[in-house]
């Protein structure tokens, strides 16, 4: 009998729990947080903030092959060192790891240890990993379990050097090769890390093109620039299956041209996450509502059964931490009494290749679709100063204006891309139009200059480059 009771129980503490746990106690809600494995889930410890730490390092070391225009003599050609880069990357991951468990604290939080199951009744009991149970009740319940690698089927994927975005980060050096197989968001961002830092990388992808989401001719720009490189990116390939080859990886694929295969030192499979209902199982046999594989709610993210909420990679979710995150804060609200609904209509997606790529809103086809009076236009970084300066010329914005001067849809490749998306974001989200940011005055020499340039460009006004000359993409 569960002797412990809580207004609101959060499973699992990645972007969307440990934010809906905060948000919970704000309200005024005795809060627990139940933490099967490491505070700060795949975000924090295996996703978004170490590849990002890989990323940067990546990044830096990828300039260096620049810094002689700036009249920077390097004594000898740079070497790199993995464990140190390693050690930094888990530096980076400890302190924001701890930060969440600081936060926890300050907000009177109470974390539990262990696996998390729930059932109907919402009696929450902790399975510890020294064997001990303990059980707690609570009015609401928010799932947060998040997502994992989806390792498909297929002959040779658990063999000695394939691995995944959860055992990708503490590599003992750099991979000579790699094969990255599938070409969508993690795939794409960690064969631009791996090549910077010395690898020969080949992506495989099974679509006609690699990371599907994004606006063709920013695509274009991107396989072009990543292709130059070095990268090996094939399309239309679907891998079938990975067997040994003397000290090296055999990958086979099929496609309409019939059967290839690629070697490399390892195989970094990157097909996919899917949600984690591990804890959930009682849950699902009472009758939680699923939808392939993933747990099924309304826009105020509550599931069919009553005070039982659920959020992030565990809902159809957009696989984004900041969308994990606002659901946790919309499903707190409600467990708490305030009315609040999740609107997906303005979701920035940030890509952090280098370039980097951001996009917001609809595309090109969708706007053309839902508006014909549409217009398109972009503006090239070449023509923004603080590019030029900083050496990052490479890219564009493009911007989709509606026929009542909103904008409908943003899409820039370049410098600091995942920044500068959020101008668009909050236009988008105050619904202004295009006058009332052209109006704004922006900072000079700032990236934010090339934002305000692509909406002068989509009003026919641009300033930086000519009046009749088409606004060059590439
Ligand atoms: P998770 O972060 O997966 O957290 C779920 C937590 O629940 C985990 O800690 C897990 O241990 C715990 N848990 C599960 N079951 C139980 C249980 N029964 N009891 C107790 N605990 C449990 N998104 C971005 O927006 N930007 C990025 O740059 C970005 N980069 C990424 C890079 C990589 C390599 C990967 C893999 C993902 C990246 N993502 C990125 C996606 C992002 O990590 C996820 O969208 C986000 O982590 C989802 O948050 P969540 O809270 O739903 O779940
Ligand atoms: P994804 O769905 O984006 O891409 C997987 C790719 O693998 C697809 O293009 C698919 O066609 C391809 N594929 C599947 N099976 C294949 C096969 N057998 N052979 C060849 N190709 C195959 O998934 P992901 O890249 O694993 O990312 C998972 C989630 O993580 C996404 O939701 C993404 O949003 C999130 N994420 C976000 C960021 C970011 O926001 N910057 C970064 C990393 C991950």
């Amino acid at each position: 009998m569960a002797n412990k009771h809580y207004d609101v129980a959060v499973i699992g503490s990645g972007p969307g729990g440990y934010v809906a746990a905060i948000r919970a106690a704000q309200l005024g809600a005795k809060v627990a947080i139940v933490e099967k494995q490491y505070l700060g889930g795949t975000c924090l410890n295996v996703g978004c903030i170490p590849s990002k730490a890989m990323l940067h390092v990546a990044e830096v070391l990828h300039s260096m092959d620049t810094v002689g225009d700036l009249g920077i003599e390097l004594a000898q050609p740079p070497t790199f060192n993995m464990s140190k880069a390693v050690a930094f990357k888990d530096k980076v991951v400890k302190r924001m790891t701890s930060g969440v468990g600081s936060l926890m604290k300050a907000n009177n939080i109470e974390v539990y240890d262990g696996l998390g199951t729930v059932d109907a009744s919402r009696t929450v009991s902790v399975q510890k990993e020294d064997g001990s149970h303990e059980e707690f009740e609570a009015d609401k319940v928010i799932l947060a379990t998040g997502s994992v690698p989806l390792i498909p089927p297929m002959p040779g994927v658990d063999g000695r050097n394939v691995i995944n975005s959860d055992t990708c980060w503490n590599l003992p050096s750099v991979p000579e090769s790699i094969i990255c197989v599938g070409g969508g968001v993690i795939g794409i961002e960690l064969a631009c890390m791996f090549s910077a830092i010395g690898s020969k990388v080949t992506v495989l992808e099974m679509l006609p093109n690699i990371l599907a989401p994004v606006d063709e001719e920013v695509r274009r720009l991107l396989v072009r620039i990543l292709t130059k490189r070095g990268i090996n990116i094939v399309t239309n390939a679907r891998v079938e299956s990975i067997e040994d080859d003397g000290e090296q990886k055999k990958v086979k694929t099929t496609s309409d041209k019939g059967e290839q295969t690629f070697n490399g030192e390892y195989v970094l499979m990157a097909v996919s996450r899917r949600a984690n209902t591990m804890g959930l199982e009682h849950l699902i046999e009472q009758g939680l509502d699923m939808d392939r594989g993933r747990v099924r709610v309304n826009e105020k993210m509550e599931t069919n059964l009553p005070g039982i909420y659920a959020i992030g990679d565990l809902t159809k979710g957009a696989g984004l931490a900041h969308v994990a995150s606002t659901e946790g804060e919309t499903a707190a609200d409600n467990a708490m009494g305030h009315e609040s609904h999740m609107n997906y209509d303005v979701v920035p997606n940030p890509i952090y290749t280098f370039p980097e790529i951001a996009f917001v809103g609809l595309n090109e086809a969708q706007a053309k679709e839902k508006d014909p009076e549409a217009r398109v236009e972009r503006f090239p970084w070449a023509a923004i100063g603080k590019a030029v300066a900083i050496g990052e010329t490479d890219g564009f914005t493009k911007v989709i204006r509606g026929k009542y001067g909103e904008i409908l849809g943003a899409h820039i490749i370049g410098p600091d891309a995942t920044n500068l998306i959020s101008e668009f974001s909050i236009a988008m989200h105050g619904e202004l139009t295009v006058d009332e940011i052209i109006d704004t005055i922006h900072p000079h020499p700032t990236l934010s200059e090339g934002i305000r340039e692509a909406i002068l460009t989509v009003e026919g006004r641009p300033i930086h480059i000519g009046p009749k000359q088409p606004a060059r993409a590439r």
